[in-house]
């Protein structure tokens, strides 16, 4: 069921917003070759319930096995989704992660996820990147009133897959409000013109999830961890955003975050 929502409720979806970007930037200042995901699990962990909020993904629970041990999900190089944090990940120079964020805060949900560099990675990474995060704003940018789901997934998809990227089909957006997963699900690939019209007041989280090589991924062992097919990385870029006054408003933010990134290369 799709849940409009009141312009106190947009509100309150901004606060829990603000908040993951506030988390998001906050582990980014830790990330550097040597740190374990453990280690920023734990800086994001307190850092939320010191802002009177609940990390969502905690404890959140698995159709396949047990529910999820971490605060944040850290998906590292060919993790594409889902990495649980780990004291024997150690991240080191080169190396890419994707660090998802959930936050309960008065009731409402935040969500968005960030894939930082890890000290210098390859020009070929940096594009992944670049082309990702641009592939999110082009999908948010399409989210007017009166569009549809499909013009999402359609700008998203055709942006990647100029480069030549795998555009994963296993996952994808959703819908957000007073639950962490809501209808409708928004895909990161779709056709103009097709599937449900978006009006004002919806929320929806818009995540491209993208392969440098081929779409297709696979779950580890742990029922959590899923990696692209090929081994080749994959990046994620994430923001929750609400159709208001018939235009997209972007609830979640990536500005601390890229101004820590920058004064770190
Ligand atoms: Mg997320
Ligand atoms: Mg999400």
């Amino acid at each position: 069921m799709i849940f409009l929502k009141t312009e106190d409720e947009i509100e309150l979806m901004r606060a829990a917003n603000q908040l993951v970007a506030q988390t998001l930037a906050e582990v980014g200042k830790a990330i550097r070759p040597g740190v374990t995901t453990a280690q920023l699990d734990q800086i994001a962990d307190e850092f939320i319930r010191d802002h009177g909020a609940l990390p969502t993904f905690k404890g959140f629970p698995n159709p396949y096995g047990g529910p999820f041990p971490g605060s944040i999900c850290t998906s590292v190089n060919e993790v594409v989704v889902h990495g649980v944090p780990s004291a024997e990940t150690v991240l080191k120079d080169g190396d890419i992660i994707s660090v998802d964020c959930g936050t309960l805060l008065n009731g409402y949900n935040g969500d968005s996820c960030y894939t930082f560099q890890v000290g210098e990675v390859s020009d070929e990474v940096k594009l992944l990147l670049k082309t990702t995060k641009e592939a999110l704003y082009k999908g948010i940018e399409t989210a007017i009133a009166g569009h549809r789901i499909g013009d999402i997934g359609y700008a998203v998809q055709s942006h990647c897959e100029a480069q030549g990227y795998g555009v994963v089909r296993e996952f994808v957006g959703h819908g957000i409000g007073k639950d962490m997963h809501e209808d409708p699900q928004v895909p990161n690939y779709g056709r103009r013109g097709q599937g449900k019209q978006l009006k004002n007041g919806l929320c929806i989280a818009i995540e491209p999830m993208i392969a440098m090589g081929t779409h297709e991924v696979y779950m580890m062992p742990d029922r959590w961890t899923i990696k692209t097919r090929d081994g080749k990385v994959a990046a994620h870029f994430e923001h929750t955003i609400a159709i208001h006054h018939g235009k997209p408003d972007i609830l979640s933010s990536f500005e601390e975050i890229e101004r820590i990134e920058a004064s770190k290369y």
